[in-house]
């Protein structure tokens, strides 16, 4: 198991399971997440800097598991997919379920690739 960059905690960590009233898009795998699905919307800050994601309940199960095998630590949505690919290249002994874990979250953002995304409508990023 690789040991994730942690050495501070963050100053604020707020996760909210929520129910979509609207489609969100998944900071980790781009899936759109319909309105009425559950999904996990996270804000943090960390070192100064603050962290705004959503997480489909795809990525946020992906997310325990990985979490799971690193010391309970949870990682931020827009970072899962670098965290895996940081795990593989450890090669550690886990690192061909990150592999498989990595593809499927790639996937699921492929597969609405090419499905209409109305990018011209003005998204809640949350980003002021
Ligand atoms: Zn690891
Ligand atoms: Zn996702």
């Amino acid at each position: 198991m690789c040991v994730l960059d942690c050495d501070e905690s963050p100053e604020v960590w707020l996760e909210t399971e929520r129910k979509a009233r609207k489609e969100h898009i998944c900071s980790s795998c781009c899936r759109v997440v319909d309105a009425g699905e559950k999904y996990l919307a996270h804000f943090s800050v960390y070192d100064g800097r603050s962290w705004i994601g959503k997480l489909c309940c795809d990525c946020v199960s992906d997310r325990a598991k990985f979490a799971e095998a690193h010391g309970g630590i949870l990682c931020f949505p827009s970072e899962l997919r670098n965290v895996l690919v940081d795990c593989i290249a450890e090669g550690d002994d886990e690192s061909e379920m990150w592999r498989s874990m990595l593809d499927r979250i790639k996937a699921r953002g492929l597969a609405v690739a090419g499905v209409s995304h109305a990018p011209s409508r003005p998204r809640d990023s949350g980003t002021n």
